[in-house]
């Protein structure tokens, strides 16, 4: 998997891309990300990559020059010609498509990713037209500029792509996981894997040690060591704060009529609460 990066502050993505998954996955040769300075694009004494609007009105557009050639000399496929499942050139835009867990799956299939970052009031949509295929905001808020939502999707992205995380499971069964549910027993004969929520549900709360902390005990169910209890217990904290903190999930979710009762009986309590 490749990422290329546009952006006017090619500096900002220095650290964000150093630690963890992802420095790992691109020291293994998994991913490979390359950050790409707009201005570097640009044919002036001044380095200019934005305009003021046609049309007035505040702010300035960031140019469609120097992202077309930017683009040019990435060498990607022209957009008519472009299988969108095997290479993407997405703008980051507040009027974009949601990146949600779905994209982020789909994404992980594409073997290359361009990412153009806007800045100040947005990007000529001539850009938008000519050179992407997606349109993706990462959030219902407006941000001061892509860069923030390229290293969502990088990451994202990344950590989905085989052999990038230590156990395959662990982005089967993690929240907006779409598997099926996950099982008591592991086939292996393991207990339940630590991140086995799933279903479309959010993940269910996690506890480590002391088992004691500041007067709070971890759950019972958790510490007496039997599978289906720890199954149980974590399916129903699962359905529990999908309930209180993401409803809307729950008309997707993949339930049987164990989780349905379950439902049943959290909506209760939660509308004593
Ligand atoms: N005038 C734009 C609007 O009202 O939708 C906002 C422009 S914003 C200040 C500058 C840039 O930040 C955008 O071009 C885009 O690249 C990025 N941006 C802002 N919010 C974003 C979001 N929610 N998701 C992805 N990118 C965003």
């Amino acid at each position: 998997m490749r990422f290329d990066i546009i952006t006017i502050f090619p500096d900002f993505f220095g650290s964000t891309l150093e630690y963890g998954v992802l420095s790992r996955a691109r020291s293994t040769g998994l991913v490979r990300i390359d950050v790409h300075d707009l201005r570097s694009f640009t044919h002036d004494r001044h380095r200019t990559v934005d305009d003021r609007p046609f049309g007035g009105g505040e702010g300035m557009v960031l140019k469609p020059q120097p992202i077309y050639d930017a683009i040019s000399s990435l060498a990607v496929t022209p957009k008519a010609d472009r299988d969108a499942s095997r290479e993407s050139v997405i703008l980051l835009s507040a009027q974009g498509r949601s990146f949600t867990q779905t994209v982020a799956r789909e994404l992980s299939g594409v073997e290359r990713i361009v990412l153009i970052c806007g800045r100040y009031e947005g990007v000529d949509e001539r850009v938008n037209e000519l050179l992407c295929d997606r349109e993706l905001s990462i959030g219902d808020y407006v941000l001061s500029g892509g860069e923030l939502g390229a290293a969502v999707i990088v990451d994202a992205v990344t950590r989905l792509l085989p052999g990038v995380l230590g156990h395959p499971d662990s982005t089967r069964f993690e929240s907006f996981g779409v598997d099926e549910q996950p099982h008591a027993v592991e086939p292996d004969g393991a207990p339940p894997r630590t991140t086995a929520g799933a279903g479309g549900l959010l993940d269910y709360p996690h506890y480590t040690r002391p088992a004691e902390f500041q007067g709070l005990a971890v759950p019972e169910a958790l510490a007496g060591g039997n599978h289906e209890t720890i199954r149980r217990w974590r399916r129903r904290m699962a359905l529990a704060k999908t309930l209180r903190n993401r409803p809307e999930l729950l008309e997707r979710a993949v339930l049987d009529d164990d989780d349905r009762r379950m439902l049943r009986e959290l909506e209760q309590e939660q509308s004593r609460s």
